[in-house]
């Protein structure tokens, strides 16, 4: 029996998490569930899940909340409430599915605490991934993807020699501009972009699926996870998200890992892993499938990769100047303030303004976060 802490359980993610959690029965309790506002969902699961604690992450739906729980059940609120159910003593995973910068202390806490740590959360790798995984080494602890793609890699690099590894390919879907001219670019809306072809996603990351920052920001996370140099991460586009990632060995053999598009399997295998376990999702019907095509992302229409890249190269406090800009830019777009290409466009004139600190601790990266944020919110 894996004892669970949710942190994000109204979410995209979270919401499939509840279904593996369905499916695995006897084998995964949810002991911990926080939500950022969503009052009325988080009270539904507390009743159904009956979790020892919750915590809501915006104080003012504290009092609210607390009064409608069952007895018994601990009610936390703000940061140090998801620290607080992060560390809970019945907790041995973490899944921390928080958008934003809030996951960022409840992970490292987590850690610190002993806690095997699963991260669905792109911002703690992006802009913390070198204390994290450090800090991951020091207290002995596990931190496992819950992200397709670096499952993917996870599940093709088990057993492997790390001497033995070429480089990791991410597959991207190529977003619903793949096939767009650099010129029709500029006049997409929000509304074109929501419209995604294969995963249907929360819309701050169906935008960064657009722009592909999505991806970009999964090369960063991908080089911490996996401990490899920005040059050994490639990325190739799959329209289909079948083939969810890919190891190229140095004999020139590649290892993938495939499956429907579906958050259920990366999220059970966070659970199960090593081992497997069967459950109520539709198996692949592989001669069902549309044909499998992949193709080199167009670095002229998409220059989030470059960006994400340097970023990555960089290092420091870069990464999380990157993320930062985009997580202001995109909602300027969702506003109709700027223009699609604006997003990266954004993102790359706050990157070329910042004096990159490198750090072994939190707080100049939150710092840098704070002040690409302004910057941003300045040139939208
Ligand atoms: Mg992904």
């Amino acid at each position: 029996m894996k004892n669970v802490v949710l942190l994000g359980c109204t979410g995209s993610i979270g919401q499939s998490t509840l279904k593996v959690a369905a499916d695995l029965r006897g084998q995964m309790r949810l002991v911990g569930l926080a939500a950022r506002s969503s009052v009325e969902a988080l009270e539904r699961q507390t009743h159904e899940w009956k979790p020892k604690a919750v915590a809501i992450y915006d104080d003012k739906y504290h009092g609210t909340l607390k009064g409608r729980l069952p007895s018994g059940v601990k009610c936390h609120t703000g940061l140090d409430g998801l620290v607080e159910l992060a560390t809970m003593p019945e907790a041995d995973i973490v899944l921390v599915a928080i958008v934003g910068t809030a996951g960022l202390q409840p992970a490292l806490a987590a850690i610190r605490a002993g806690k095997t740590l699963a991260i669905a959360s792109k911002e703690i790798l992006v802009m913390a991934g070198e204390i994290v995984m450090r800090e991951a080494r020091k207290h002995g602890v596990k931190v496992l993807p819950v992200d397709s793609e670096h499952s993917a890699i996870f599940q093709c690099l088990e057993g492997r020699h790390p001497e033995d590894v070429r480089r990791l390919l991410l597959t991207a879907s190529g977003g619903p501009f793949r096939k767009k001219t650099k010129a029709e670019l500029a006049d997409v809306t929000a509304a074109d972009a929501l419209r995604h072809p294969t995963w249907n996603m929360g819309s701050k990351i169906t935008i960064d699926s657009a722009t592909l920052f999505n991806k970009g920001l999964e090369m960063i996370e991908a080089r911490w996870l996996f401990g490899l140099g920005m040059d050994r991460v490639g990325v190739v586009v799959h329209p289909q998200s079948i083939v969810h990632s890919m190891v190229e060995f140095v004999d020139g053999s590649v290892l993938a890992q495939l499956s429907a598009p579906d958050m259920r399997y990366p999220i059970q295998y966070v659970i199960t892993h090593p081992r497997r376990q069967s459950n109520t999702i539709p198996f692949t019907d592989f001669t069902k499938l549309p044909p499998l095509t992949f193709e080199t992302p167009d670095a002229d229409k998409f220059p989030a990769l470059r960006l994400a890249r340097e970023a990555g190269t960089t290092g420091g406090t870069m990464p999380a100047v990157m993320n930062a800009a985009n997580e202001v830019a995109v909602p300027a777009f969702m506003n109709g303030k700027i223009r699609f290409p604006r997003i990266w466009e954004t993102v790359e004139k706050v990157m070329s303004r910042h004096q990159t600190v490198h750090a072994r601790t939190l707080e100049p990266i939150i710092e840098a976060d704070r002040w690409a944020r302004e910057e941003a919110a300045r040139l939208c």
